[in-house]
């Protein structure tokens, strides 16, 4: 029999089942919160350059906004599922929940490649979007921001679609503009930031030093190169980063035994987080493979760059010197993995909880635009680490407490806290 390919959504909905049967949530709860709320199906028609009409199929996914507004990102991608676009929505859920903000989750999708269109093109298709979905989102329904392959040009696009209809000023409807136009400084650093913030916590409650650890980061993009920033300003030592290289059409990871310098290696990055690999070698880094990141004998591994990096193929292959896993990409260790991991004593931090630092960031933007006045940016990133510290306790107290592994933890509290605000709404 063929085997079934892989479905995020019913990967989601299984992990939901999976922590409703430990909290025993009652049956119109579960059937509640494994779907969305509401589904939007566009077909959107878009003006070409060359005169024609191109029709595109686009989605947005309210999953629940018991707790608040819906909050997500909106992507393009050729490949673009609806399971997958329902997936991630639900994630968004239990992310803004586990940190404690009064979002809900959404997310949308276009299936297009933005490179295949012109900049005109892109702004009619973001216009177009707009279009079908300005009555059912808004600052206080439901607010976009960008993701896989979408900008803040195309949200200053549909900020600016969606006043015109709306006949207003409403900055808030939409999360990532540039700071000129409403955005929020520190959005950049959020991530990663946000990352290390939780690591510092954790290695305090592991009696680790931060500034005698090691770490081996995956990717070198947005996430990653903030993470190392925070870590090496902690003291700690980041021995190797990876990215994928367009020309070799491979990943390489760089090594340094004594420790990478950031700032040497920035230099010689392009805007995808492409490291020049002659130039890379020159500067005394080793140049491996792609997956060499997760083989060093290293304190913290850091995979933040793509879904599905660890896996039950390649887990073994993590040293036994490694003590905590920390997820900065979404999905980055599959369950099998983590089950492994486990078992051997490695905690690991996951994901929804480690990268919510963009998205706790995204709220603050969207606070400060609703209150018409903006923070400085220690101010922004020192909200943002009270949050993330907060949040890491509340999950690593009741991990301690129920003695459960720190994922299930997370998705305890996430999950509880959605149930409940359904629950005090009278809805189930
Ligand atoms: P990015 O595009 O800035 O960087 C991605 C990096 O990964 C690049 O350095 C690229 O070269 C590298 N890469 C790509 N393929 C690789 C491979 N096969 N092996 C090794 N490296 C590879 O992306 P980002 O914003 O840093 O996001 C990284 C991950 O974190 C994604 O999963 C994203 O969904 C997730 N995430 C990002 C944010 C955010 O605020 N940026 C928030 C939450 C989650």
């Amino acid at each position: 029999m063929a085997k079934e390919g892989y479905n995020p959504f019913k990967m989601a909905q299984k992990q939901f089942d999976r922590i409703a049967d430990k909290l025993d949530l009652d049956e119109a709860t579960r059937d509640l919160l494994r779907n969305p709320l509401r589904e939007y199906h566009l077909t959107i028609p878009v003006k070409m350059d060359d005169g024609t009409v191109k029709i595109f199929r686009g989605f947005r996914i309210q999953h629940n906004d018991a707790r608040g507004p819906c909050k997500g990102g909106i992507r393009f991608h050729p490949q673009e599922t609806i399971d997958t676009v329902r997936a991630l929505s639900m994630w968004m859920t239990w992310k803004c929940a586990v940190v404690d903000i009064p979002l809900g989750g959404g997310k949308g999708g276009v299936i297009c490649d933005p490179h295949d269109l012109s900049e005109k093109e892109q702004e009619n298709l973001c216009r177009g979007w707009i279009r079908h979905l300005s009555r059912d989102i808004g600052p206080v329904r439901d607010v976009p921001a960008p993701d896989v392959m979408t900008s803040s040009q195309h949200m200053l696009w549909m900020m600016d679609e969606y006043e015109t209809i709306t006949g207003g000023k409403y900055p808030g409807a939409i999360t990532g503009k540039p700071v000129e136009l409403g955005g929020s400084l520190g959005r950049t650093e959020a991530t990663g930031y946000g990352l290390v913030y939780m690591l510092r916590e954790a290695l305090k409650e592991m009696d680790m030093e931060a500034a005698k650890t090691t770490a081996s980061i995956e990717g070198f993009g947005n996430v990653a190169r903030y993470a190392a920033e925070l870590f090496i300003e902690y003291g700690g030592t980041v021995v190797s980063v990876s990215c994928w290289d367009q020309i070799d059409g491979c990943a390489y990871s760089y090594y340094k035994e004594k420790g990478i310098d950031l700032d040497e290696l920035l230099k010689i990055t392009d805007h995808f987080g492409t490291i020049d690999k002659r130039k890379a070698e020159k500067l005394g880094y080793k140049a491996r493979p792609g997956n060499d990141w997760l083989k060093h004998e290293v304190d913290i591994l850091i995979p933040a760059a793509l879904e599905n990096s660890i896996t039950e193929e390649n887990v073994d292959e993590i040293k036994s010197s490694v003590k905590i896993i920390i997820g900065g990409a979404n999905g980055p260790i599959t369950p099998e993995a983590d089950d492994i991991l486990e078992k051997r004593g490695v905690i690991v931090i996951p994901d929804f909880l480690a990268n919510a630092g963009g998205v706790v960031c995204s709220y603050f933007e969207q606070v400060q635009n609703n209150q018409n006045y903006y923070w400085l940016k220690e101010e922004v990133l020192g909200k943002l680490d009270n949050k993330m510290t907060d949040a890491f306790y509340d999950v690593w107290e009741l991990s301690k407490r129920r003695k459960m592994r720190v994922g299930d933890a997370a998705y305890m509290i996430a999950i509880s806290r959605v149930a409940e605000a359904c629950q005090l709404r009278g809805w189930v």
